[in-house]
């Protein structure tokens, strides 16, 4: 995005938020070089982020593969089905709200865990137990502990 002002190459993002109801991303941009801020608005499905995998390789964000991973955790779960697209739809909407172009995978899994701990424990655990690194085996533990108390 060039500098309107002075058609400076480089500008950075000073701050990003949803409008439209989360279809849409306005952000205030700023010129590294005269310094003049000024607005851009970005469609939704544009700035989807691009996921940066623990190897450093990035690809495109993948509905599906997302969409897979959580229908394996929440198989045979009573979980409906408009309760997992919205889930989905707030997934999203979150990775969009970031305002980033790259993230890392984890965010990605770290939102779907967010989701799946309020739609059904269960799924929240199997997931977690296939997704987390190993370092967090006792808070995994702590989990598990408070499913057996409630
Ligand atoms: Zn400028």
């Amino acid at each position: 995005m060039y500098c309107p002002f002075c058609n400076a190459v480089d500008t950075k993002v000073i701050d990003s938020r949803l409008v439209s109801e989360g279809s849409s991303v306005r952000r205030r941009r700023q010129c590294l070089l005269c310094s003049e801020r000024f607005t851009t608005f970005e469609i939704a499905e544009l700035v989807m982020p691009r996921v940066i995998k623990s190897d450093e390789v990035r690809e495109p964000f993948d509905e599906e593969k997302m969409m897979r991973g959580l229908m394996k955790a929440l198989e045979k779960r009573p979980v409906s089905a408009d309760a997992l697209d919205n889930a989905v739809h707030r997934i999203k909407a979150r990775l969009r709200a970031t305002g980033e172009r790259e993230l890392p995978s984890k965010v990605v899994g770290n939102y779907v865990m967010d989701e799946l701990k309020l739609l059904d424990k269960v799924a929240y655990i199997r997931f977690a137990s296939v997704y987390r690194s190993f370092e967090d085996v006792r808070e995994f533990g702590e989990e598990i502990a408070k499913l057996g108390s409630e």
